[in-house]
């Protein structure tokens, strides 16, 4: 009899005689445990068992060693033996005894080896998790809300290496994951997160990395809640797996401890892909197709790679040096990557084909749009786009020690619902503003932004006007704004999108003061690249054209993914794009 290692500190388990369902649970003075009657070279006495049945009394009489067989087991009540002899421990073949235990629906057959030292329980897997106690999905730790409402660090901390195992245990390893079909690149959820639980970080990051080669990316702004994690079995009952926050722990813990290895590089081919555009689609295209053996050039308009991950998305939620570490990572296994190189203007993709075998344009939806109402022009109302490429790319949030001057508006209204509205509100009140008001013409129901982070809007004290549309801005005798004036909305029936169409309320026009006003309404894609490459059609929504099976554009080698085929959408839907992509420039320049 041994140590039940898998229930060990789990459970209390309660214990029942299966002949007269007395309960076996005994108080003692300071302990509670499980008596039985056990005999063993003809003498009887009395086993006490730790109710959580990990533990045996070492005060036997006789003194038992590792390897004795008792010839016993019974109730102390009913007299009756609890040897079973339809079964046989798995472990050491001997005879074992029977007990019931109570979980919270049912009661379950529970064995017990007669060999002293056998490790042997007789518990299904399955049952095994009925045991399993109710562990709370671990919080994950926050800076202080008054203070990092006026500091541009990561908000949150990261989860502790206890922590996450703690939670990876509430994984129940399900036999078909939903998670992994929820993932738009199908990461094996739950192998991943079984590492975690065995401790071994570094492999847990590695098996994340055979889908997804920015992890810490998206452990970071992933909409988890609307992929794995809203179909976790889990989740039905209890709150999901923090898929996304143990995907960030495990990323960070190779990173932070220096285990990032190089991946296999297939032998090099005599052959070059150009990419346009270093977003998430573009550097998992790139990254792909280097591993494949190509070589690789990245054409970058700013004079920093990373797409939205360095100009859109704040360093309070990205870090830009995970996303510098991971373009590093990128160099290194020999990407080129040329940055202020606008193509369509130095080069067109017309230039490009003539010198490599295949073009991917992952150029991204970086046209801001506006609403085209009166005022508009005014002084101090920007893009979103504009105000946060000001603070995250050009580290304006630093001035005087980068030369980007700082919009400052003390009372800020930010216009749009979605993410960059959540960030230009926040980033404007990490610099200085004394109110900030996101006006989004439906119900919080409807908000598009991720609910983490609408969580952590609304904590740092971002107000909120909802049913609510700008209809005209007005400014003072030298053209800066001092309000909007809003109409009130509700809702009507659903639109082509599902989502309830907002319908202006006739006689509700009102006006709210302000001095700066961040529009954050989305964006569409740039003209540039259509005006420059004959040939390259749009689609119906007036994105680039692509074959859905390998996205390859109507100019045949030249490939498109990302926002700049679907819209605005997310990371991981950027990096799926680029890695579906990649596998078809690489079948095709096979064939050729
Ligand atoms: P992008 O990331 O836009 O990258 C395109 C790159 O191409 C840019 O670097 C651009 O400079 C470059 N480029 C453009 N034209 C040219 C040219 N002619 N020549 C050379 N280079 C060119 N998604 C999430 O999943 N979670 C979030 O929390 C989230 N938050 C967001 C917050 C903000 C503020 C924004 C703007 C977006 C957010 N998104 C979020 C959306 C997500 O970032 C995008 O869906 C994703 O980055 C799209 O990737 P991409 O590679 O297609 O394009
Ligand atoms: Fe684990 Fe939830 Fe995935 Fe099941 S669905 S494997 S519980 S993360």
């Amino acid at each position: 009899m041994g140590n039940l290692s898998i229930l060990s500190n789990q459970t209390h388990l309660n214990a029942y005689c299966p002949h007269c369902q007395t309960s076996l649970n005994v108080k003692g003075k300071e302990e509670e445990y499980l008596k039985l009657i056990a005999v063993y070279n003809g003498k009887e006495f009395q086993l006490k068992l730790n109710p959580t049945l990990n533990i045996y009394d070492t005060e036997l009489n006789p003194q038992l060693k590792n390897g004795d067989v008792l010839s016993d087991i019974f109730c102390p009540y009913c007299k009756k033996s609890l040897v079973v002899e339809d079964k046989k421990c798995e472990s050491c073949g001997e005879k074992v005894a029977k007990i019931t235990i109570a979980t919270e629906k049912k009661m379950l057959p529970f064995y017990i080896c007669t060999t002293y030292g056998c490790e042997w329980h007789g518990l299904s897997l399955g049952d095994e998790k009925k045991l399993l106690p109710k562990i709370p999905r671990q919080p994950m730790p926050e800076q202080d809300k008054e203070l990092r409402a006026h500091n541009f660090n990561e908000v949150p901390y990261g989860l502790t290496s206890e922590a996450a195992i703690i939670e990876a245990e509430r994984c129940i390893q399900c036999t078909n994951p939903r998670c992994v079909q929820g993932c738009p690149v199908n990461i094996n959820i739950p192998a991943f997160i079984k590492l975690i639980k065995e401790r071994k970080f570094d492999e847990a990051a590695k098996k994340i990395k055979e889908k997804n080669v920015l992890p810490a990316v998206c452990g970071r702004v992933c909409p988890q809640e609307d992929q794995c994690e809203e179909v976790c079995v889990v989740g039905i009952k209890d709150k999901p797996v923090a898929i996304g926050n143990l995907e960030r722990f495990a990323a960070d813990y190779e990173r932070n401890m220096n285990l990032v290895k190089a991946p296999f590089i297939a032998e090099k081919l005599d052959k070059k892909i150009a990419v346009v555009g270093s977003g998430p689609a573009g550097l998992t295209c790139a990254a792909d197709l280097i591993q494949l053996g190509y070589s690789v050039t990245i054409f970058e308009a700013l004079h920093e790679a990373g797409g939205v991950l360095v100009y859109g998305i704040p360093e309070f939620r990205l870090p830009k040096e995970i996303v510098k570490f991971e373009i590093d990572y990128l160099k290194k296994l020999g990407c080129e990557i040329k940055t202020n190189y606008v193509i369509g203007r130095i080069k067109t993709i017309d230039d490009l084909l003539k010198e490599y075998d295949a073009v991917f344009i992952g150029v991204g939806a970086g046209l801001p749009r506006f609403m085209n109402i009166p005022g508009e022009n005014l002084n101090y109302i920007f893009s979103a786009n504009e105000y946060l490429t000001r603070i995250n790319l050009m580290k304006s949030y630093k001035f005087p020690e980068y030369d980007t001057p700082l919009p400052h508006g003390k009372k800020v209204l930010v216009i749009g619902g979605g993410n960059v509205a959540m960030d230009s509100a926040r980033s404007a009140l990490r610099t200085g503003a004394k109110e900030v008001t996101i006006v989004y013409r439906r119900s919080k129901a409807e908000l598009p932004a991720r609910k983490d982070e609408v969580h952590h809007a609304e904590a740092e004290g971002i107000k909120f006007q909802l049913l609510t549309n700008p209809l005209e801005y007005i400014g003072d005798k030298n053209n800066w704004v001092t309000g909007a004036k809003c109409i009130r909305m509700e809702l009507g029936e659903p639109d082509s999108s599902g989502r309830r169409r907002p319908v202006p309320i006739p006689g509700s026009e009102f006006i709210i003061d302000c001095d700066m006003v961040i529009v954050a309404i989305g964006t569409g894609p740039n003209p540039l690249l259509f005006a420059t490459t004959p040939g390259m059609e749009r689609n119906e929504r007036g994105y680039i054209k692509v074959n859905p099976d390998t996205l390859e554009t109507t100019k045949e080698f030249v490939y498109a993914g990302g926002d700049i085929v679907t819209g605005s959408a997310t990371v991981i839907k950027a990096m799926g794009a680029g890695r579906k992509a990649a596998k078809a420039i690489h079948e095709k320049l096979s064939k050729k």
